[in-house]
């Protein structure tokens, strides 16, 4: 099974899966990344108690809930998936959205939580949001027909990279290897240090 944090370092780097998952490279965690998960923790159940607009049609609540989806061999924890009777939405805690708008990254990651939750039987899961525990309203957005398939597609790239064992292209993103514990170990990385 693939997880949410195997998705997410793929979008962030193809080469984080091949060094982890191909050569077996354990990624430590960075002080950042640890910060991270300690205030998730810390600010997910006062997050608990939002509720926001059309929230309240949604009286089935599951928090920091296991998902799975058999179909695409996929499982994580979603922060909370809430439903009726026909439909549910799904809500990804993060601290704060950027101001260009809601990361890529976040969105597939929501959309894979949905795909798992429609699995799971508990309905239509059309729309999800992005809900900032340090202020600021929650974001919704369409878990679309194109969001779908996108994220299915990186499930199966993320797949056939440990499979067939092919190393992948590095990062667009040069700033992205600044703090990368593979650069200069396995990888030459694109920041050049300036
Ligand atoms: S150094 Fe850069 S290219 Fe290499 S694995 Fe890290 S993020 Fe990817």
């Amino acid at each position: 099974m693939l997880t949410a944090r195997d998705i997410l370092n793929y979008i962030y780097c193809p080469r984080l899966i091949f060094y982890e998952k191909v050569l077996r490279q354990k990624q430590f965690q960075t002080f950042k990344q640890d910060n991270g998960i300690v205030k998730h923790a810390e600010n997910v159940p006062s997050a608990k108690r939002i509720i926001y607009g059309e929230w309240k049609l949604f009286p089935n609540r599951l928090f920091e809930v296991s998902v799975r989806s058999v179909k695409h061999g996929f499982l994580t924890r979603a922060d909370l998936l809430m439903w009726n009777n026909s439909e549910g939405r799904v809500v990804q805690f993060k601290p704060k959205i950027p101001d260009f708008g809601i990361p890529f990254a976040w969105k597939v990651q929501v959309c894979l939580e949905a795909i798992c939750a429609v699995e799971m039987r508990l309905g239509k899961f059309q729309k999800g949001y992005i809900a900032p525990y340090y202020g600021g309203k929650p974001l919704c957005f369409d878990l679309d027909e194109q969001l779908i398939d996108s994220s299915v597609e990186i499930v199966k790239k993320v797949r056939k990279l440990i499979d067939d064992e092919e190393f992948p292209e590095m990062t667009n993103y040069p700033n992205r290897c600044k703090d990368c514990m593979y650069r200069g170990r396995l990888c030459e990385g694109a920041f050049d240090g300036r």
